[in-house]
């Protein structure tokens, strides 16, 4: 099956989420677990979420994939913006057991200028301190395009977080075709190539999701500005074979393009012509 789907907006609830989804032809859906800029997390209604999970075994919706606040910084050189990204994560694996059973990503962060190798100690340490051994989401780390002092641009530092992490079963890895670009993996001309890099740096078991984007950017740039699928430096026919390839076909494809809903709605349409049966 086609898992594909976009972000959206969870300001109406799961059920208006879920019906969103179907209303252009997704059967996935990735959304902000509290506002993006990181305030306070709406309430869950547990009459929403029932409503939900009665929607989700009638239309068989791939899994849901909860974002983090961006804005969170689990490396900062502030402890008071460690501490706050600590204690907002935890909560919402708190709540994400509402929803058992899901996807939860963030950004591991920014160093700030302390260093790779202190931004990935202090993530790991903030892991380590939120993660719980009944957990039933898998936390992922999102592969980032390398923007200022990011942390989590190469494999090889996610590698280093899931080393750190006690409960590293519960940890799986994003795959962001924007990001990666951007940092320097060239999954247009060599998608074989990067994805064999992956499986030999962290494991292609630990990949349990696509954030599919186009690029603004060319290979390397380092920026991080997401294009319409086809309107970027990817390119339909390169993002075509990420859909199809056969390591990654069964995985869940989550659109974060510059777009509202219709927009979604079309872009799920083209890929659904391009995918291969
Ligand atoms: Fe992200
Ligand atoms: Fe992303
Ligand atoms: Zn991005």
């Amino acid at each position: 099956m086609f898992l594909i789907g976009c972000h959206l907006s969870m300001a109406n609830g799961f059920v208006q989420m879920g019906k969103d989804a179907l209303s252009i032809g997704a059967n996935v859906f990735q959304f902000f677990s509290r506002n993006p800029r990181g305030g306070k997390a709406k309430p869950i209604d547990p009459k929403d979420v029932e409503q939900f999970l009665e929607m989700c075994d009638e239309h068989q919706f791939g899994p849901l994939l909860a974002h983090a606040p961006y804005t969170l910084n689990g490396c900062s050189a502030d402890p008071k913006i460690r501490e706050f990204a600590t204690a907002t994560m935890r909560d919402d694996l708190e709540r994400m057991e509402h929803t058992p059973g899901n996807l939860y990503n963030f950004h591991p962060g920014s160093h700030v200028g302390q260093g790779i190798e202190a931004g990935i100690e202090m993530i790991v340490k903030m892991l380590n301190e939120i993660m719980f051994s009944d957990q039933r989401t898998t936390v992922l780390l999102e592969t980032m395009a390398g923007k200022g002092s990011e942390v989590g641009s190469r494999f090889e530092e996610l590698r280093q977080i899931i080393d750190g992490v006690t409960l590293a079963e519960k940890l799986g890895v994003c795959l962001d075709t924007c990001h990666v670009n951007d940092a320097g993996y060239d999954v247009v001309n060599d998608l074989d190539g990067v994805l064999a890099e992956f499986d030999k740096v962290i494991g292609l078991s630990r990949l349990k999701a696509i954030h599919l984007n186009d690029s603004m950017n060319p290979l390397g740039a380092r920026k991080d500005r997401h294009a319409v699928i086809g309107g970027g430096h990817l390119g339909v026919e390169a993002l075509a074979r990420v859909i199809n390839h056969p390591l990654l076909r069964a995985l869940p494809f989550y659109l974060e393009t510059p777009n509202e809903l219709p927009g979604y709605g079309k872009e799920i349409k083209l890929l659904k012509e391009f995918r291969k049966e």
